[in-house]
């Protein structure tokens, strides 16, 4: 399972910034996952759930964001939120356009506390 990969390095990450941060426990996690990005958030929040028993992450809370596809115009410039997943502008139907949003897979931040 691609997931489990994917959050085991993503401990690796999270234990190392704990302990550079003499951190004792990790309290939350949030993490962006793109609509796009090949990581299903239900196999990762399982994987994450599994992974943190015993460890400093045990009490955890994942936070997972999930920016919408978005894609730019690079004809007119709009900007449109594409659920479909369809490659066009919604304005002039342009498909010569710039993905912006959807492709994120980003550890955006994490909760830590120290003792005393
Ligand atoms: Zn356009």
């Amino acid at each position: 399972m691609h997931e489990l990969s994917l959050v085991a390095s993503m401990f690796e990450t999270l234990l190392d910034q704990a302990q550079a941060h003499n951190a004792k426990r990790i309290t939350g996690v949030k993490i962006q996952v793109g609509a796009l990005a090949g990581a299903v958030p239900e196999l990762l929040e399982t994987a994450f759930d599994s992974y943190k028993k015993g460890t400093i992450a045990e009490n955890a809370v994942l936070t997972i964001v999930k920016p919408p596809f978005t894609v730019r115009c690079r004809a007119c410039g709009n900007e449109t939120i594409r659920n479909d997943f369809v490659m066009a502008c919604s304005a002039c139907d342009s498909t010569d356009l710039e993905i912006v949003h959807g492709m994120e897979l980003i550890l955006e931040k994490i909760e830590l506390e120290t003792d005393d």
